[in-house]
């Protein structure tokens, strides 16, 4: 039960709370100053208008904060234009020095973000704790990576010795990032690290629901020592994202497919850069030479974290025919198990919905199956005894293709299965769906399991794992292909996706009046006759 002071406190948007593991679940603890300095650095003027966000595992008020005006939005990157011409001159170095002491601050005050977490999300402790671990993760690998990454390089010039090349990366200055609400701390820090390691600013628009997340990783940007206005954050929904589209010289988005297109229709218009992070319908196919009891319980993870509110969960299940049966008797098996709680330790191995429209969408593509004939084998019931928007693991068979649950994401605690008689139809049955952002691949034989993944058309493939070796491999690139995404997060990527190209040619004969002008002075065919020797030695010695 909530408390009812602290609700309406909550509610009041002057303090908020903290769920308190020594307490009936879903009861506050009120802890006056901790919401009220987070809220404070919403970037808003007087009349905006409110949002009111709930706790999932209650369903009760949880803040009420104000939200930013297209006014606002469009002060907050003058601001971050300012304050990034001096961030750009700091050494990478200096600014990556930020990032190490963000990993720092985000492990040591881990327990702090993870109430935050759950309370905004309601998701498991478990889920939460991959938040805290992929910003430990990121920042350090940008910290230790920066000054490689951003390193202008020298490549070879037209002409050897008389031509001197370098690339330079500069920054692009103001990045938009736009995140959505389910893995709230990731998302708001995730383009953003390596954004500003890269000597730009940030301007986040996080999802309304996930706000106080988004507002505490600028909080501990702060307490690093980002220099102010290089990491802002702006509050509300579509309209405030829109807002910043047009105020921004790069869009970080991650979110919907629906929306994406959107996003990149707008950024096409103003000729800016945009990374595009978007929906999938993964898929995973279990070969006939598993060891079923081994592989059973990263399957059900790679189905259910975050109650499959994830954007690289697993979906379908793709089976070889010759070990179905065994294998779905034991997956169901542990999916019914599953412990599904609103704890705030890390007792539960699943935790709630987000929202009520979650829910809906969940229920939905359940009862759209089960009209069309599919068999329920799990699951399948809203767990209102468990909190709100809790759902059930589900596990659907015989799902007829025509079913919204077969080729839409789900984004949701729901899996079905499909059967097949060898590598060639696993495959296809994988690629089948306008999707292309994670897959998975479980064999024995990783030599065979690399054969099918080199066919998947996904922008990762998991062998023998669900995602979280594939997300946390940080210096890899990670993006979705055909409707999953434009651009890759992670790694190189992610610098190049932050940063403009420059490239400075410098003529070094101009000393010794060796230049192309000097050639092409000699008048008549002299200049052609010259260069098209030189033309075919170069060829002829290979040279790049
Ligand atoms: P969504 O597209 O509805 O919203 C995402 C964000 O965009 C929110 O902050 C929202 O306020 C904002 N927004 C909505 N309309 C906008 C517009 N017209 N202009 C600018 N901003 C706008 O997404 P959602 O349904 O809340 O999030 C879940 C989706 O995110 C799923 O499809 C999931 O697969 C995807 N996702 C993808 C990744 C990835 O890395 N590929 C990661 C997490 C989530």
């Amino acid at each position: 039960m909530i408390d009812d002071a602290a609700a309406d406190a909550a509610a009041s948007g002057a303090v908020g709370g903290v769920l308190d593991p020594e307490h009936p679940q879903g009861t506050f603890v009120l802890e006056p100053g901790v919401m009220a300095p987070l809220v404070a650095r919403i970037a808003t003027s007087e009349g905006s208008g409110t949002h009111r966000s709930m706790c999932p595992f209650t369903g009760a008020p949880l803040v009420t904060f104000p939200v930013s005006s297209a006014e606002d939005v469009a002060a907050c990157a003058v601001r971050a234009r300012v304050a990034q011409r001096g961030w750009a001159r700091q050494s990478v170095r200096d600014r990556a020095g930020v990032l190490q002491r963000l990993g720092r601050i985000v492990l040591e005050r881990q327990s702090e973000a993870l109430d935050l977490i759950q309370l905004e999300t309601g998701k498991s402790r478990r889920a939460a704790f991959e938040e805290v671990a992929d910003i430990a993760q990121v920042s350090r690998h940008y910290a230790v990576r920066g000054e490689r990454y951003l390193a202008t390089r020298r490549v070879p010039g037209m002409v050897p010795l008389l031509a001197g090349v370098q690339v330079h990366r500069r920054p692009v200055g103001v990045v938009g990032a736009i995140s959505p609400w389910n893995y709230p701390m990731v998302l708001a820090l995730s383009e953003a690290l390596p954004a500003l390691l890269a000597g730009n600013a940030v301007v986040l628009k996080p999802d309304p629901q996930t706000t106080l997340t988004a507002l505490w990783a600028a909080e501990a940007l702060d307490d690093a020592g980002l220099p102010a206005g290089l990491f802002q954050v702006v509050a509300g929904g579509p309209d405030v994202g829109e807002s910043l589209i047009e105020h921004v010289d790069h869009i970080a988005f991650t979110g919907s497919t629906a929306t994406g297109r959107k996003v990149a229709a707008r950024a096409g218009e103003r000729l800016i850069g945009a990374t595009l992070e978007l929906g999938g319908k993964n898929a995973l196919y279990v070969a006939d030479d598993v060891d079923i009891d081994a592989a059973v319980p990263g399957i059900v993870r790679a189905c259910f974290s975050n109650a499959g509110q994830l954007c690289a969960s697993i979906e379908r299940l793709v089976v070889h025919e010759a070990i179905a049966e065994e294998f779905v008797a034991k997956f169901v098996r542990a999916v019914r198990n599953l412990r599904l709680s609103p704890a705030l330790d890390y007792s539960a191995e699943v935790g709630s919905l987000t929202s009520a429209a979650q829910l809906d969408k969940v229920s939905a593509h359940v009862d759209d199956a089960l009209a069309r004939g599919a068999r329920v084998l799990a699951g399948g019931v809203h767990r209102a005894d468990v909190g709100p928007y809790f759902y059930a693991p589900t596990v659907l068979d015989d799902v007829p293709a025509q079913a919204a649950v077969a080729r839409e994401e789900t984004f949701g605690p729901v899996v079905t299965i499909t059967r097949v008689d060898c590598d060639e139809d696993a495959v296809a049955v994988m690629n089948d769906t306008e999707y292309g952002l994670h897959a998975a691949v479980w064999s024995r034989d990783v030599a065979r399991a690399r054969r099918v993944a080199a066919r998947i058309e996904t922008g990762s493939v998991a062998i023998n794992d669900g995602y979280t070796m594939t997300w946390g491999s940080v210096s890899a690139p990670l993006g979705g292909w055909k409707a999953s995404g434009v651009g890759a997060r992670h790694g190189a990527a992610s610098i190049d996706g932050m940063t403009r190209q420059q490239t400075v040619v410098t003529s070094r004969g101009a000393r010794f009046g060796a230049t192309l002008d000097s050639l092409y002075g000699l008048g008549g065919d002299t200049p052609s006759r010259v260069l098209t020797i030189a033309l075919e030695a170069m060829r002829k010695l290979r040279m790049a």
